[in-house]
């Protein structure tokens, strides 16, 4: 079942042209990933799907209807974090939680859902006594109170220490495997390889490459083979590793020489993703 598909969006702001025409569509359940450079129109994208932004062409359906012109009933469906909230400063985490769940019809458990996200602890504090992390974290719950079926996640670990980042990732796993639709937006690439079903990298307003993180990468023949030698640090790239690396180690070996630090390195989705919008690699 499809959640969520755009078909050819336009949008342009004057005179520059946002959206130059992007498909996409993402199935019930799935983690999909927005990615691309700053300005490349990943918010404009998702605004548009949550029936904040007006497209100037093209077609969206969001969970079986248009955002553009659906209603409150459609709205206590879908979850947003967006990339800056403005939550009221002097209620506790609690007690925003609460307000939001008065929102709607069926809220999830409050106690839960604080918990979900990590801020237990911090159930009583002030929102203005919160650090950057766990305001992201707040803005995260908020979300979530509705049970929503899909949910939007801008940039949802930006600021976040490792380890709550971990922590994001862990809840963005256990909100998939209650079945929910997830399209996040992010710039660390890591964290979409990590939760993405599928990405798509979108550039100049189009969509340049779309596919799973492993099919992105598999779409890449360069593998770097690294050692050592006489001291000094030697990189084959090469799109024929095994080749490569039979021909290095059979010569290695005949010689009685060990390769000291070898290793295969196969390319990040990083590494893929840089290629693409730094290079200019074309569409397939
Ligand atoms: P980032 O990674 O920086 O969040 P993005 O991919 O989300 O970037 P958008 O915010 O969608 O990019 O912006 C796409 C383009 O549209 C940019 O060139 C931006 O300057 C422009 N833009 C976005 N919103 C407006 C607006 N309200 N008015 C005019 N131009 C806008």
């Amino acid at each position: 079942m499809t959640a969520l598909e755009v078909r050819d969006l336009h949008k342009s702001y004057g005179e520059l042209d946002a959206l130059r025409g992007v498909s996409f569509s993402v199935a019930a359940g799935e983690v999909f990933g927005l990615l691309g450079p700053n300005g490349a129109g990943k918010t404009t994208t998702v605004e548009i799907l949550e029936g904040y932004r007006k497209r100037d062409g093209g077609e969206a359906s969001v969970l079986g209807e248009d955002p553009g012109t659906a209603g409150a009933a459609w709205r206590e469906r879908i979850g947003v974090v967006l990339q800056a909230s403005d939550l009221p400063p002097t209620l506790t985490v609690r007690e925003v939680h609460e307000m939001f769940a008065g929102y709607y019809a069926q809220p999830r458990n409050v106690a839960e859902v604080i918990d979900l996200v990590g801020l237990g602890e911090k159930s009583e504090a002030r929102v203005k006594t919160l650090s950057g992390g766990q305001k992201r974290r707040l803005d995260l719950g908020v979300a979530l109170v509705g049970d929503p079926e899909l949910l939007f996640l801008d940039e949802p670990t930006t600021g976040f220490d490792p380890s709550a980042r971990r922590a994001a990732w862990d809840v963005v796993r256990s909100l998939r495997e209650l079945g929910k639709t997830i399209l996040l937006t992010t710039h660390y690439l890591d964290e979409a390889q990590q939760l993405a079903d599928r990405v798509a990298v979108i550039r100049d307003g189009r969509i340049v490459r779309q596919g799973s993180p492993a099919e992105l990468i598999a779409g890449t023949p360069k593998v770097q083979i690294r050692y050592r030698e006489d001291g000094r640090d030697v990189v084959v790239e090469t799109d024929e590793p095994t080749r490569v690396l039979a021909e290095l180690t059979g010569t290695a070996a005949a010689a009685g020489r060990e390769l000291e630090g070898l290793e295969v390195v196969r390319p990040s989705l990083e590494d893929v993703y840089l290629d693409l919008v730094e290079n200019g690699a074309p569409a397939p």
